[in-house]
């Protein structure tokens, strides 16, 4: 058998979400990608948040061994215009992206009012439309909400009881409430860099809260970057960051953490396989 050969090494630390497709890399991708590498951050996940720029994204795992990538829409991308939202053909194209091999998980899609609720219908519907795909086609759905807790929840209710949908909420800051919910759902909770903030102080309960079995670590980079680059363009590497304020809260030691973070990882994005 001539197959390229990876192993699950769980003692490596993923960056669950990440947007190496982003022109904020163009200059440097490798680089980014070999700090990574130096630092222990082999395996990396770049989110998709449009369909247009799906290839972009998708290139970017071709080019590296240990990248893979979700296809979806970000909410924030979903269509403002009641009757331009085309489901039908959203729902073929995803389905189409999702024959690559490194096309791992959906999204993220979710829900976001920040700017008001005047599309409100058509991220439900998009939203649900992923949810739908998650449990139709067993791969994890990825969760962005802001100012939408309530409709959130409502709709993982929903869709993990007709669809039995899987997934996480990315870049966790709601409360301890939201997080029950979700983790009630099987749903899996992903910290970023906020957690390093001096202001996150309620968000350090959430962490206490949430078991160890259901977390993950992400960067977001480039947008969010950890103390001490807060500011900064953010990379994969400084995942490293929130890794370790997260075992001083959790007071679990960092290794362990790793261990436990890259184990949640595989076990929740169970198309990524051993060979190729
Ligand atoms: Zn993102």
């Amino acid at each position: 058998m001539n197959q390229k050969h990876y192993s699950q090494d769980l003692n490596k630390i993923v960056d669950s979400h990440c947007h190496l497709d982003f022109k904020d890399f163009d200059s440097d991708r490798d680089k980014i990608v070999n700090n990574a590498k130096l630092t222990n951050v082999d395996y990396l996940l770049t989110i998709s948040v449009n369909l247009e720029d799906f290839e972009k994204v998708h290139e970017v795992t071709q080019n590296y061994e240990n990248i893979w990538c979700t296809t979806g829409i970000h909410p924030n991308n979903v269509s403002s215009e009641t009757d331009t939202i085309q489901l039908d053909d959203i729902q073929n194209k995803i389905s189409e992206n999702l024959k690559n091999k490194k096309v791992v998980g959906l999204g993220e899609t979710g829900l976001d009012f920040f700017r008001g609720k005047k599309n409100r219908t058509n991220q439900i519907e998009s939203f649900m439309l992923h949810l739908f795909l998650s449990g139709e086609k067993k791969y994890p759905t990825i969760v962005h909400t802001r100012d939408a807790d309530n409709d959130t929840i409502n709709c993982l209710n929903e869709s993990v009881k007709k669809y039995s949908s899987t997934g996480l909420i990315h870049c966790f800051t709601s409360t301890k409430q939201f997080a029950k919910k979700a983790l009630d759902n099987g749903f899996y909770i992903s910290f970023s860099g906020i957690i390093t903030f001096k202001n996150a102080i309620d968000l350090v309960d959430v962490v206490k809260y949430v078991p160890a079995d259901k977390l993950l670590v992400e960067t977001d980079s480039p947008f969010l970057a950890p103390v001490p680059f807060r500011g900064k363009r953010n990379e994969p590497s400084y995942v490293n960051y929130t890794l370790e304020k997260i075992s001083e809260i959790k007071k679990i030691k960092k290794q362990e953490l790793i261990n436990i973070t890259t184990k949640n990882f595989f076990t929740l994005f169970s198309k990524i396989k051993n060979d190729y």
